[in-house]
């Protein structure tokens, strides 16, 4: 089945295990990273298991694809949504109700109808598939109150398996499934978060929508990817920028009407080569295989944030990037969101252990993705450097900032711990400016110590200092920094300050990388890009995305092994049985063609 329909040739990871264990009426719990491969772990299971399989699935928008993807696979696949009209959804439940269907889709709230449980009660179902299972969680930002009501898919139906599936791994998450929806017997699998595709890079904040523009240029001109933005006005102001400066960008953030923001994710799904500019409102359940590249321009608020947002690059396995800019003001921000939230004591402290998590992850000196891995409990102490991430490629110094951060301290001692980082390192730098006059700073013993380091230097000192927590900002102060008690060891002499080296270099420029080309002769190239156009017709013809018709990566494989015959065709990944028959002639004409 794995090769017939769906053209693979292995199980990756674990996927056999599950299937096997779903098969035999056993529940499961599944954390695999975006792009593991979780959809076959239900789909499978599905066609070998009498009846249908009914999947829960949070965003409407996308079920459509994926029904249109596993039509093209010659799967009986439908979905039941408020996108359907009344006749459209009946002709549906009838195919249900005589067993037509293999995959029906279902959103929480349509299945936890009166009307909907009684139709599933007189159906013969195969499985029940829970998708984007974290929603449960109350901690998390997805969260979705219906999702807690699924319990009663346990309670009605308890001959009928079920399998939750997420890509968040934590801990608490993991509990909260299990207790919701009451999947205590449940197997559970944990599959390796590493993304081993995607390369990690953060860099200090200079000049944040230049640095993104220098980047997407360099590396990723004319290919998708996200940019991911803390603010809606910021999320405008970005995609306005890159498309002034000509990079095809849109915006999509929730304060924008619905039928805008759905025409948006539209294009990006379905066109080639489109920046998402977005806010974290974008990407939940977007499964566009061929995002090359996510770019943060705020920090996210937590390691599982930042890790779900990333691992939206790359899912076809073709290298991609995650890119982060990130500085002193970001830290000083998302610290004060989180003192003014209204939220109670107990989630502060969670929230702001996740935020020292993820600014750990920044200020790292090691491998970025062995900390990642360290951080989902991973066992790491056999992982080794992973060599694509930036700290690997590029080791950052360390030097000895001890005495550093006590001229930064005692500035902001001595000038009474009012003042943000503008002024304390205008002091350092010894400028007169109106505000060092007016509060008569020049006279103070700290005034023009610091002329060792930049301005920018002493921002990235700064930086790190609250990173760590030797120094506080204070919210109710306008974001004044104030001394900590591990502060006062650091000026006592007590505590050694150990600090990252800002790369003042520019980085030399890499080699674009443009990943479906590499490896590919000259003539090979050519045919990747006329099956490319061939591809874009056949999507247009059948109202799909590109992708469905077959990924970037197969059309790769084909142009470089230029198969001769369809049962050459045939062995290649992501060829099965249906493509053979649709497509199989059309892509050996246009193999012989370039031969
Ligand atoms: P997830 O839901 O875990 O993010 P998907 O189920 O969308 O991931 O799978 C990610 C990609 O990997 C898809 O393009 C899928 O077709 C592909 N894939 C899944 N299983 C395999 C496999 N065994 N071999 C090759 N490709 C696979
Ligand atoms: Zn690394």
């Amino acid at each position: 089945m794995l090769k017939d329909i769906f053209g693979y040739p292995a199980f990756r990871g674990r996927q056999a295990e599950i299937i096997d264990a779903l098969v035999s009426g056993r529940d499961c719990l599944v954390l695999m990273p975006t792009g593991g491969g979780k959809s076959l772990c239900y789909q499978i299971p599905a066609l070998l298991r009498e009846g249908t399989g009914v999947v829960v699935s949070p965003l409407i928008a996308l079920m459509q694809d994926q029904v249109a993807a596993l039509k093209e696979l010659g799967v009986r696949a439908a979905f039941l949504n408020s996108t359907l009209s009344s006749g459209e959804a009946l002709a549906i439940e009838r195919a249900l109700a005589v067993g037509e269907l293999d995959l029906l889709y279902v959103a929480p709230e349509r299945l936890l109808t009166p009307r909907c449980l009684d139709l599933l009660a007189r159906t013969r179902i195969a499985l029940f598939a829970v998708d984007e299972a974290h929603c449960v969680s109350q901690w998390g930002h997805d969260f979705r109150p219906e999702y807690i009501q699924l319990s009663v898919l346990h309670e009605r139906f308890p001959e009928v398996p079920r399998i939750a599936l997420t890509a968040t791994a934590d801990r608490v998450t993991r509990e909260e499934i299990v207790e919701r929806l009451k999947l205590g017997d449940a197997e559970i699998f944990i599959a390796s978060f590493d993304r081993p595709n995607i390369r990690y890079q953060i860099v200090e904040k200079a000049n944040a929508r230049k640095q993104l523009l220098d980047f997407i240029r360099a590396e990723h001109g004319g290919e998708a990817g996200i940019v991911y933005c803390l603010s809606r006005r910021k999320v405008e102001e970005t995609a306005a920028f890159l498309g002034e400066q000509g990079i095809r960008a849109l915006p999509y953030h929730a304060g924008m009407d619905a039928l805008a923001r759905e025409t948006n994710q539209s294009r990006f799904q379905r066109e080639d080569g489109i920046v998402m500019v977005a806010t974290i409102a974008f990407g939940m359940g977007i499964d566009k295989p061929d995002v090359r590249f996510v770019a943060h321009l705020d920090l996210p608020k937590s390691i599982e944030g930042y890790y779900q947002e990333t691992g939206r690059a790359g899912r076809d396995g073709l290298p991609a990037d995650a890119w982060m800019a990130y500085g002193l003001a970001d830290v000083v921000q998302l610290r004060r969101m989180m003192a003014e939230s209204e939220a109670d004591e107990q989630y502060k402290r969670v929230a702001a252990a996740k935020l020292d998590a993820m600014l750990g992850l920044c200020e790292t000196v090691r491998c970025r993705r062995v900390r990642l891995l360290d951080y989902f409990g991973e066992a790491t102490g056999s992982l080794g450097p992973c060599g694509n991430c930036d700290t690997c490629l590029d080791p950052p110094e360390v030097w000895d900032g001890t005495t550093a951060a006590q001229k930064l301290l005692s500035a902001i001692y001595r000038t009474g711990q009012r003042f943000g980082a503008g002024h304390v390192i205008d002091v350092l730098l010894g400028r007169a400016t109106d505000r060092v006059n007016q509060w008569r700073h020049a006279g103070l013993s700290t005034f023009g110590v610091g002329t060792e380091l930049s301005d920018q230097e002493w921002r990235g000192v700064a930086r790190q200092l609250v990173a760590s927590g030797l120094l506080a900002v204070d919210h109710d102060a306008y974001g004044a920094f104030k001394l900590t008690e591990a502060s006062r060891a650091v000026l006592k002499g007590e505590q050694p300050v150990s600090l990252r080296k800002q790369a003042p270099k520019a980085r030399p420029a890499k080699k674009k990388r443009l990943a479906a080309f590499d490896g590919l002769s000259a003539v090979e190239a050519g045919l990747y890009e006329r099956l490319r156009a061939w591809r874009a017709d056949a999507a247009r013809a059948h109202g799909v995305p590109a992708y469905v018709i077959l990924h970037d990566a197969t059309l790769r494989d084909i142009a470089h092994l230029r198969p001769g015959s369809l049962d050459a065709l045939r062995a290649i990944s992501g060829v099965g049985a249906r493509k053979i028959e649709a497509y199989g002639e059309q892509i050996l004409k246009r193999v012989a063609d370039e031969t």
